[in-house]
């Protein structure tokens, strides 16, 4: 028997669609479920039914006038501002209903880790990290992470640590609970210099009452997995053990795949699958196995999503996927129907070796410096030594 765990999913989610070609296509989550379905990931799971997220719990981290605009946006067109009707924030028929759901899926999944129903539980639509108080950014119009963080501070949970390793800074997660102690907030992503939102500087440390609590871990242009890795081991675990969060959430997003156009990181399926599974190891050690898993960005739809989210939905069941899994025929046959010129995989894996150094306290590589700074900037205010590895 392993943890109990759940799925939050309905194909109604599909309906946060930003319409034409923009990058954030629905059809990665359709995807994703058909493989995690006919890999038998899914079997036997019932799958919990979100619904609509009522407005006062999304007026937990946003602006009521804001909210009130997503509503009015379909029917004003353009100039509604707030961030909307943007080339990233299209308006769209609906929009503020299909938010509310992938908010509503989200706090679904933290309501059922909070009553002890199930240890953790995984959206796959969720993890909109970029959405702001009184804007919309980044393809995200509410942000849902913020409110089920909000809402698990209101039910029960003291602390709450966020690990988000999605391409881009976690930024509107950030600034939600920026000055707010009971929050680590942990991000790591390309760096800021060089791609949107241009925030997630090791500077950016926590609000007055909160220095610390927010992590930031840019990473250069070009990163694999092995220093990903190194970095990611040697920040993140010894925070979460001196932090010690009552619930890990963790935002997924995988556009940080070498094949992803939006980004430059060159991380693989492999490392993501390694990933989640420490991420996994890591709310068994240190947040008494409570893990609340979203997606996020991701944008090789055919290719990458469904791969790496399918072995994300598995680490969350502990029906873990080996990587040399040939992909089933009948999902290939699916996908090459809808897109018959896509060259797709034949397995789970992009056949990249995971292992990597540990950090040892020197600088070699590019990544060392990374290391090196946000330990010093952030390792103190914890109580924690920088210049030791096994810190
Ligand atoms: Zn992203």
């Amino acid at each position: 028997m392993g943890t109990p765990a759940a799925v939050v999913w309905d194909p109604a989610l599909l309906g946060y669609d930003l319409g034409g070609d923009h990058p954030f296509n629905p059809v990665r989550l359709e995807l994703t479920i058909e493989l995690a379905t006919q890999l038998g990931v899914l079997d036997g799971v019932e799958f919990l039914r979100p619904e609509l997220a009522p407005d006062e719990e999304i007026e937990r981290v946003h602006d009521a006038e804001y909210i009130a605009a997503v509503k009015e946006a379909p029917m004003v067109g353009w100039d509604v501002g707030h961030g909307l009707g943007t080339p990233d924030n299209p308006v769209f028929s609906n929009m503020h209903e299909a938010s509310s759901l992938v908010v509503g899926a989200t706090l679904l999944a933290a309501q059922k880790i909070a009553s002890g129903a199930t240890n953790r539980a995984v959206n796959i639509a969720g993890g909109l990290h970029h959405a702001m108080r009184d804007r919309a950014a980044g393809f995200c119009v509410y942000n849902d992470c913020a409110v089920a963080i909000s809402w698990l501070l209101d039910n029960g949970a003291e602390r709450v640590a966020y690990i988000d390793v999605d391409v881009h800074h976690g930024d509107g997660t950030q600034a939600a609970f920026y000055n707010d102690p009971r929050v680590l907030t942990i991000s790591l992503h390309q760096s800021p210099m060089t791609l949107f939102p241009g925030t997630g500087r090791v500077t950016e440390l926590g609000g007055p009452d909160a220095q610390g609590t927010s992590v930031n871990i840019p990473l250069p242009p070009f990163t694999r997995d092995p220093a990903w890795q190194r970095a990611f081991h040697a920040v993140v675990p010894s925070l979460l053990k001196e932090f010690r969060p009552d619930v890990l959430v963790t935002q997924c997003g995988v556009d940080t795949h070498e094949e992803d156009p939006l980004a430059e990181l060159y991380l693989s399926v492999d490392g993501h699958r390694q990933t989640y599974r420490t991420l996994r190891t890591l709310a068994d050690e240190y947040a008494g196995g409570k893990w609340l898993s979203m997606g996020g960005g991701g944008y090789q739809l055919l290719r990458v999503v469904p791969r790496s989210w399918t072995h994300l939905i598995a680490t969350v069941l502990d029906r873990d996927v080996e990587p040399s899994t040939p992909l089933p025929h009948d999902w290939v046959n699916n996908v090459q129907r809808r897109a018959p010129n896509a060259i797709l995989p034949r397995t789970m894996t992009d056949e990249m070796d995971v292992s990597f150094e540990p950090w040892d306290g020197t600088v070699s590589e590019p990544v060392d410096s990374v290391i090196r700074d946000v330990r010093h900037a952030i390792f103190p205010l914890h109580g924690l030594d920088p210049d030791d590895p096994r810190d």
